[in-house]
């Protein structure tokens, strides 16, 4: 597929992994293709595969500084993780006594691989050790005096020499100092798998005993690893069976891996001339990249000092943007970036930053953004350039103050969604008339729809809440309005009058819309509904209803609080249906499963208690026992937040039309009436798009699609977004909305 932009992927997560280095990917083909032996054969293919590994393994001595220590290759650092703790409990095993507590201790922001691997080989080996982290300071620094007090009664103390996330280094002598001081034989495994290439390691100058490397993280492949031993460190294999390796480690060499590995030694071992540029220009290019952070993100904070860690990682977090954020905005600029380490990627805060006790939003918004001594100047030239369009992009979007360019922003006109966890928040802007009002807005996104109104220009007409809610604290007093006299939800004193459907309802008049308030008590007793209407030419229509937690996508708002009231509700609900028709689009408080919006007919089909009270064929007494029942099941103890609906049906899920980027080629050529959409954010689709997508709706902006396309839900549709999830989603609450010809690419951008 032809991109508008073609983009090429600048990778700054070589934490996460490497790309092979060019003549090591040709060494490891070498191996596949002529020097293929095993080097456990005899003869003559099989004694040059063997002397390729013990010359690999002579390299690797030298970097280690390994002296009379044992290294062994592996598949990696997990297996050498493995094989450190494994020798090292079983020995300690031998010689614990009867009755007596002993701890196995470990760095609170160590790789998950090795609290793991304790604990489960303590399980295993019937140890019964109790596991213990040891806590780090601000700075990711580990606390000595935990060490020297609890490092006595240790089996084995694990401790990392760099952090993958953060790039904090540990300062190992004086860590060693502590260690022997308090405990001279107690097992000491490092971590050095972020070390490689970046600190110096001498390692029988030391008293570490165990020591685990993995190749793919210093641009060898993945699949290739080694573990250093210290001489007369107790050694247990960790996998049996042909005895390569001595009996250490069996199994058939990984020799293209071991080719690969020998060719980054060589690297590493050159004077001058290597492809690895040394410390100094490392430096160099994270200074580079922090100063132009700071001008693209002037509120940008670091998470790491840059004076103990290695100079190939930054970890920072812009306020006010979460970290999928800033990753769905870099890698719509083609920059590979991380949100704390890549196996734990689907967590969206990082238990390193939390145990360096930074506040919650630093650990929720953290970006990494880490490189390697291959990385060439050009490459952060590019990466700083585009930096500098991510944040034009997010200014153009009106998500963050660029001071240029304002004049050729496209004037915000409709519908915004916004959603912190559950909860939503609206916002409805008015091209023409340039007003804007807020419904339930939530604290987490003041600065951000404060940022829209000054940079589009809108005049802030009401910022109204639904009802007092339980779940959060309403902003609505940060924000500075004409009218300042007006109720606990932000209604203004003096409004007009208007009817509708027969009924006189306080109204607030803004170009050529109304919103109108009516009362819909039950959730809680002041819970009130707005009605915004539009004018046309021969009549008043309803576009939106904005019903708090009245209705709920797959529930009715709980009515278990001190305020609530099943009577009210009940007649809350007759009376909307009476106004709004089956087909008004209802904006609630909250959406729990990523439903955007919802009408009457889509809940009456899922919701058989709504149905019933809308076809009168409940009495009030009924639904309060119906209802009793239900707000029973609500069960705010397992979750974070309170939850504000009880489910009364699971979320739907439609079969949708999923295309391969082939399929969709054809799709292209067949279906002249093919609508495609791009479902991620403006400042994204600005980055980079492709051509045929040539229309942008982000799910903030669904519900106002829908608002705009329910006359026409036949149209063939396909939607794209980064991963597919997205415009899964997207897709989905279309469907249920009754969008029936509606698909998304699979994979997404991704894939094409
Ligand atoms: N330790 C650290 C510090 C790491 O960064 C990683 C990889 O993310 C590992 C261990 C696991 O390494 P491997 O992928 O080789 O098993």
């Amino acid at each position: 597929m032809t991109q508008e932009t073609q983009l090429s992927q600048i990778y700054l997560d070589a934490n996460a992994t490497t790309p092979v280095l060019e003549r090591a990917a040709d060494a490891a083909l070498m191996t596949m293709k002529t020097m293929f032996g095993n080097p456990s054969s005899s003869h003559i293919t099989g004694l040059q595969a063997k002397q390729l590994m013990e010359q690999t393994r002579q390299k690797a001595r030298t970097v280690l500084g390994s002296g009379n220590g044992r290294v062994i290759f592996t598949s990696g650092a997990t297996e050498g993780i493995q094989t450190g703790i494994l020798s090292a409990l079983c020995a300690a095993k031998k010689q614990m006594k009867p009755k007596q507590q002993y701890t196995l201790l470990y760095g609170a922001t160590e790789h998950k691989a090795v609290p793991e691997s304790l604990k489960h080989w303590n399980k295993i080996l019937e140890i019964n050790a109790e596991v213990k982290a040891i806590p780090v300071d601000g700075h990711g620094r580990l606390d000595q005096d935990f060490i020297a007090k609890e490092v006595p009664n240790a089996l084995m103390i694990c401790t990392m020499a760099v952090n993958n996330e953060t790039g904090v280094y540990q300062d190992l002598a004086e860590l060693e100092t502590v260690i022997r001081t308090n405990h001279a034989t107690v097992f000491w495994m490092v971590d050095c798998v972020q070390a490689l290439g970046k600190r110096k390691l001498n390692l029988a100058q030391t008293t570490i005993d165990y020591a685990p490397f993995s190749g793919h993280k210093l641009y060898a492949p993945k699949g290739i690893g080694f573990v250093y031993i210290r001489d007369n460190a107790p050694l247990t294999p960790f996998i049996a069976g042909g005895g390569q390796e001595s009996g250490l480690r069996s199994g058939t060499e990984n020799l293209p891996g071991l080719a690969a590995l020998n060719v980054i030694f060589d690297e590493l071992l050159k004077e001058g001339n290597s492809e690895f540029v040394d410390v100094e220009t490392l430096r160099q290019y994270r200074n580079q990249l922090a100063k132009t952070l700071k001008q693209a993100f002037p509120t940008i904070v670091f998470n790491n000092q840059f004076t103990n860690s290695v100079p190939t990682t930054l970890n920072f977090a812009i306020p006010g943007f979460s970290s999928k954020e800033i990753m769905d905005l870099f890698d719509a600029a083609n920059i590979r970036v991380s949100s704390g380490s890549a196996c734990s990627s689907k967590v969206t805060r990082s238990f390193v930053l939390d145990a360096m006790g930074l506040p919650a939003w630093q650990s929720e918004s953290a970006i990494r953004m880490s490189f390697g001594p291959a990385t060439t100047q050009a490459e952060i030239d590019a990466a700083c350039e585009r930096i500098g369009h991510c944040a034009q992009a997010l200014g153009h979007s009106c998500l963050m103050q660029a001071s240029n360019e304002i004049s050729n922003k496209e004037s915000l006109d409709g519908l915004v969604q916004f959603k912190i966890g559950g909860a939503c928040c609206w916002l409805f802007a008015d091209k023409q008339s340039k007003v804007a009002i807020i419904i339930d807005p939530l604290p987490e996104l003041v600065e951000r729809l404060k940022t829209i109104l000054e940079c589009q220009q809108l005049t802030l007409l009401a910022v109204l809440d639904t009802h007092g809610h339980a779940d959060h604290e309403s902003s609505r007093v940060a924000f500075s309005l004409a009218t300042t006299a007006s109720d606990h939800l932000g209604w203004p004193p003096q409004t007009e009058t208007i009817e509708y459907n027969g009924l006189q309802l306080a109204s607030l008049s803004f170009g050529r819309y109304q919103l109108a308030l009516l009362p819909t008590p039950g959730h809680t007793a002041d819970s009130v509904s707005y009605i915004l209407l539009e004018q046309l030419p021969a009549k008043l229509v309803i576009k939106y209803v904005f019903c708090g937690d009245l209705i709920l996508m797959g529930a009715l708002g709980r009515t278990n609080f001190t305020t609530s009231s099943n009577d009210a509700m009940y007649n809350s609900i007759q009376a909307l249906a009476e106004v709004i028709t089956e087909e008004t689009l209802l904006c609630p408080s909250h959406d729990y499963n990523n439903e955007f919006t919802t009408t009457l007919s889509a809940e009456m089909s899922r919701n058989s208690i709504l149905n019933q009270v809308i076809q009168g064929e409940l009495s009030a007494t009924e639904f309060a026992k119906a209802k009793r029942l239900i707000d029973a099941d609500i069960n705010d103890e397992t979750g974070t937040e309170i939850m504000c609906g009880a489910a009364v049906c699971g979320k739907d899920t439609f079969t949708l039309q999923e295309y391969t980027a082939t399929e969709l080629e054809t799709q292209i050529a067949n279906n002249q009436n093919l609508l495609l959409i791009d479902i991620r954010e403006p400042h994204e689709y600005a980055l980079n798009h492709n051509r045929a997508f040539d229309q942008n709706v982000p799910l903030t902006r669904l519900t106002d699609f829908v608002g705009k396309h329910s006359h026409n839900k036949a149209q063939p549709l396909i939607l794209v977004c980064r991963s597919g999830s997205r415009s899964q989603a997207a897709a989905q609450a279309l469907a249920r909305l009754g969008f029936n010809n509606i698909g998304h690419l699979k994979g997404g951008y991704a894939l094409i």
